[in-house]
C-alpha cells in the first residue's frame, strides 16, 4: 500500500516536471532546462513536503514563475492571495521586500519566506516613516496615498495604499480636494494628468523604469510598423506619452491576451514580464526592450532551495507598524473591485 502510495506520487511529480518541461523548454536551451531541473524537482518535493505556497511577481524569470509558483501575479492580485492563504502553513514570496512584508500584514501568524532578504526596491528605500510625518506636518489633513512600492513602515504612516492598477481610483474615492501621493514621482504625474484632485508628490523612482527613454520607443516604432507599445506608469512622463496604453502589469497582461494572432507589442517594463508573457501567448510577438531589476533578480532556485530547508530568513513586522499598515492596505482592497488572478497548478499538483 504504501509503495503504491509512493508510486503514485512519483509518477504525479514526473507528470508535473513534464509540463514545465514543456513550457519552459520554449524559453530556454536544452541544457539550460537539465541544469535548472533537479533544482525544481527538488523544490517541488520541499514545498510539498513543508505545505508551503509560493507567490510569484509577474517579474520573476520563468523558471519561478511556470517551474515553482503556485500563484503569479501583479502587487495587487499578490496582495489578495495573500490574504486567502490559510491551509498553508508558511508563504514563500518570490519578490522584492516590500511584496512579502504586505504578504506578512496578512498572515501575521505564519512564517513569511523570502529567499534573499537583500532584495529591495529603489522606490521602497527612497522614503521613510520620518519623512512622512513630517510631509504630514506640513500638510496637515491631507491625506496620504501610499504606492504599495513602500516598506511597512511607510505604509503605517499613510492613509490608503495604492497599486499602478488602481492609483487613480484611490485617489479619487478620498473626495479631497489634494492629496499627498507617495514615493513615486512618475506615478504620481500620471494621475495628475487624470483628475482635478492636487497631487503632492514625493521624487522616488523605479531604477527600471527611468531608463527607459522616447528615443528607444521611437526606434522600435520605426523597426516594427504597426507596433502597440505599452508602458507602465513608473516609466518617464514623456515615454508615457509616446506609448499606446499606459497600464500595470496586469493591464498589459490582458492587454496582450486579447491580441490577434501576429500582433506585434513592446513591454515597457521589465524584461522578465515580456518573457513570461511570450510563454502564456504564443500567437503574440513579444519585442522586448529590456531593462532588467536588480532586485527581482537576486532571487534564484538555490536561494529558494536554502530558504525551504532552513525556514530562513523570515519577514518580521513590529506589532504596531503591522497594525497600522494593515489598516492602510486593507482600505486599498475595500475600494477596488478583485482582480483576475492567474493560478498555474502546475507546480502546486505534486
Ligand atoms: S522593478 Fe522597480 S519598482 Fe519593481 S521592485 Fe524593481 S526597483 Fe522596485
Amino acid at each position: 500500500m504504501l509503495r503504491l502510495s509512493i508510486n503514485r506520487r512519483l509518477n504525479v511529480m514526473m507528470e508535473t516536471l513534464e509540463k514545465i518541461e514543456a513550457q519552459l523548454q520554449k524559453s530556454m536551451p536544452r541544457f539550460e532546462w537539465e541544469l535548472r531541473k533537479p533544482l525544481i524537482e527538488k523544490i517541488l518535493k520541499l514545498k510539498k513536503e513543508k505545505n508551503v505556497v509560493v507567490l510569484a511577481h509577474n517579474y520573476q524569470v520563468p523558471e519561478i514563475f511556470y517551474g515553482i509558483a503556485d500563484v503569479t501575479g501583479d502587487s495587487l492580485a499578490l496582495a489578495r492571495e495573500s490574504v486567502h492563504r490559510q491551509h498553508a502553513d508558511a508563504i514563500l514570496f518570490c519578490g522584492v521586500h516590500f511584496m512579502a512584508e504586505t504578504a506578512k500584514l496578512f498572515n501575521p501568524e505564519k512564517p513569511v519566506l523570502i529567499a534573499d532578504m537583500q532584495a529591495g526596491c529603489s522606490l521602497a528605500e527612497s522614503i521613510t516613516g520620518a519623512d512622512v510625518r513630517a510631509l504630514k506636518a506640513k500638510y496637515p489633513g491631507v491625506p496620504v496615498v501610499t504606492y504599495v512600492n513602500s516598506s511597512a513602515e511607510v505604509k503605517a504612516e499613510s492613509d490608503i495604499c495604492c497599486t499602478s492598477g488602481n492609483a487613480l481610483a484611490v485617489v479619487q474615492s478620498l473626495k479631497s480636494d489634494k492629496v499627498i501621493f507617495l514615493p513615486d514621482g512618475f506615478l504620481a504625474s500620471y494621475v495628475a494628468r487624470q483628475t482635478e484632485v492636487e497631487i503632492i508628490s514625493w521624487e522616488g523612482t523605479c531604477v527600471v523604469h527611468e531608463e527607459f527613454t522616447t528615443d528607444q520607443v521611437e526606434a522600435y516604432r520605426a523597426q516594427y510598423p504597426g507596433l502597440k507599445v505599452l508602458a507602465h506608469p513608473e516609466c518617464h512622463p514623456d515615454v508615457q506619452s509616446a506609448a499606446d496604453l499606459v497600464g500595470s502589469t496586469a493591464q498589459m497582461s490582458n492587454f496582450v491576451a486579447e491580441q490577434p494572432a501576429g500582433a506585434q507589442v513592446a513591454l515597457i517594463t521589465e524584461c522578465s514580464m515580456s518573457d513570461n508573457l511570450a510563454l502564456a501567448h504564443p500567437h503574440v510577438e513579444l519585442v522586448r526592450p529590456c531593462s532588467m531589476c536588480p532586485h527581482m533578480k537576486k532571487i534564484t532556485l538555490e536561494k529558494i532551495i536554502t530558504c525551504l530547508e532552513t525556514f530562513q530568513p523570515q519577514i518580521e513586522i513590529p506589532q504596531e507598524v503591522a497594525y497600522r499598515a494593515k489598516r492602510a492596505v486593507e482600505r486599498m482592497l475595500e475600494i477596488t473591485a478583485p482582480k483576475k488572478v492567474v493560478s498555474l497548478p502546475l507546480a502546486a499538483t505534486v
